[in-house]
């Protein structure tokens, strides 16, 4: 399967891609598929979920538990908005059921309320004794597993899945490996359109590029046409117009992520005490800096990355990018890219928008890599995967727009990973909050110079992105799974919660 940008860039709830998006969309995909005839939906009068290894380890902070809920509903990930986990999540809470398979008849737009749900879905009740734990088992195939068991009233079972969740909100079942007959990266790979220009590593990415003269973004866009006609055919003109507006529809949703968590005062959820502070450094910016001059950049970026991943913790709307809790690097460098880059401060809304997608298209053909040859998933290589990553693929959109070689996009990539190699994930209280939201800062500027360094010089390096890559992999291999998103080590022990 060629990786698309739409698999890697996607929009969802926070605060987690692997613990609260991936197992919303694994219980919803358990309904849809396993308790899909009215008979098996009719029988269920119970289901029991066991979560193993990160996802029970870690679920009571990132949301894991009500998430589950929600797509036992049938909620979809991407359409559910803030508003409607809130009132979903009161009623259950209120009532004790919760309205099995409600939503999942529905197409995404169609999503119904309250009292249209109850007619379409099974009520059954919400019982503490349905959510097993067992965060010291770990499955072969994925620390992030799950068990869904459909039980009638006699307690026989009706249907049962595992899922693992591999990251990046990314789902895969056991039948899909069984099928596919190994790993969970090869059940990934499941045929589909050929491509111009297919692509697993930096070498053979670098080499299009070398041979067509076309740079990174455009590589990537060639691609994505490709999937898009063999999909919904058309014209490649009415493709590149399809494709254009899905990005900026990312880029859109990054945009309002940002803009939303400006408005919001106070403490994020979750019993740490930890401030929102996106608000009132936005207030000390418009006052420190009216202009938007190149001078104050830095903190522009940082405030950006503090936004997002504030909504990200409030379990607002943010595009995983290509994790929930690295999705504050890529807008930040973006807007970077988009305020500071050449000719951005006089440049219209049409030249902007050229600019961003051009930026989503490089990152994401980065993103590609590391879904390809190592993991973008904090509990399988720690923060390396998921920040590291990110910063990773916005230094190389940066290194493009501003107007870098094929070469130096790739140095800029391999620059930004080089110094994130080591990255553990020791989430203080199991919270997708400290260190992760001041850590996307960090990254942001990080790439940023990751960028500049790239440009000052000529594509040609010592260290190459896929050596770089594997060595991410293999160290995350190393890695002890205190570091793997458990909360069982690093600043998650050693900080009092509060
Ligand atoms: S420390 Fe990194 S990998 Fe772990 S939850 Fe935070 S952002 Fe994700």
């Amino acid at each position: 399967m060629t990786i698309s940008i739409f698999d890697l860039l996607r929009v969802g709830i926070g605060p987690s891609s692997s613990h609260t998006v991936g197992p919303m969309r694994a219980a919803r995909r358990f309904v849809t598929e396993q308790l899909a005839s009215p008979e098996a939906l009719a029988r269920t009068e119970s289901v029991q979920v066991d979560l193993y290894g990160s996802l029970s380890a870690t679920g009571r902070g990132h949301a894991t538990f009500t998430a589950v809920l929600l797509g036992l509903e049938g909620w979809d990930p991407e359409t559910i908005l803030p508003e409607q986990v809130d009132s979903r999540l009161a009623a259950m809470e209120a009532s004790g059921r919760i309205q099995l398979a409600a939503q999942s008849a529905a197409a995404p737009h169609e999503q119904q309320d309250d009292a249209g749900a109850q007619e379409a879905g099974k009520e059954i009740p919400l019982r503490v004794e349905d959510f097993i734990q067992r965060p010291l088992t770990v499955m072969d195939r994925h620390t992030n597993a799950m068990t869904l068991t459909a039980l009638d009233a006699g307690g026989e079972q009706v249907a049962k899945e595992i899922y693992y969740s591999i990251g990046g909100g990314f789902v895969l079942s056991e039948s899909d490996a069984v099928a596919s007959d190994a790993s969970l990266g090869e059940a990934l790979a499941t045929p589909d359109a050929e491509v111009p220009y297919p692509f697993t590593t930096a070498a053979v990415l670098m080499e299009h590029c070398a041979r067509s003269g076309l740079p990174v973004s455009r590589v990537m866009l060639a691609n994505e046409r490709a999937l898009h006609l063999a999909r919904h055919g058309g014209t490649a003109e009415e493709a590149d117009a399809e494709i254009t507006r899905k990005v900026l529809h990312l880029w859109q949703v990054m945009e309002e992520c940002k803009n939303s968590a400006l408005e919001r005062e106070g403490h994020l959820p979750g019993g740490l005490k930890v401030r929102r502070r996106a608000p009132d450094w936005h207030a000390r910016m418009w006052k420190d800096d009216p202009g938007r001059t190149h001078a104050y950049w830095q903190e522009w970026v940082n405030l950006v990355a503090l936004a997002v991943n504030e909504e990200n913790a409030s379990g607002g709307r943010v595009v995983t990018a290509p994790t929930n809790g690295a999705a504050g690097i890529i807008p930040a460098v973006g807007f970077y890219a988009t305020h500071y880059g050449p000719g951005a401060s006089y440049c219209g809304e049409e030249e902007r928008e050229d600019i961003a997608v051009r930026f989503l298209l490089t990152a994401a053909a980065v993103g590609v890599l590391y879904k390809e040859q190592a993991s973008i998933s904090g509990a399988e290589v720690g923060c390396q995967g998921e920040v590291g990553s990110a910063s990773s693929m916005a230094a190389a959109g940066l290194c493009e727009v501003l107007g870098g070689t094929a070469n130096q996009v790739e140095n800029a990539a391999e620059i930004a990973m080089e110094h994130n190699l080591g990255l553990t994930c020791d989430p203080i209280a199991g919270l997708v909050q400290v260190p992760c939201i001041e850590r996307n800062a960090m990254a942001a500027t990080k790439a940023v110079n990751a960028a500049r360094m790239a440009l000052m010089g000529d594509g040609d390096h010592r260290v190459s992105l896929d050596e770089v890559i594997v060595t991410m992999r293999e160290t995350g291999k190393d890695m002890s799974s205190k570091y793997k998103e458990t909360a069982l080590g690093g600043l998650a022990v050693n900080v009092v919660e509060c």
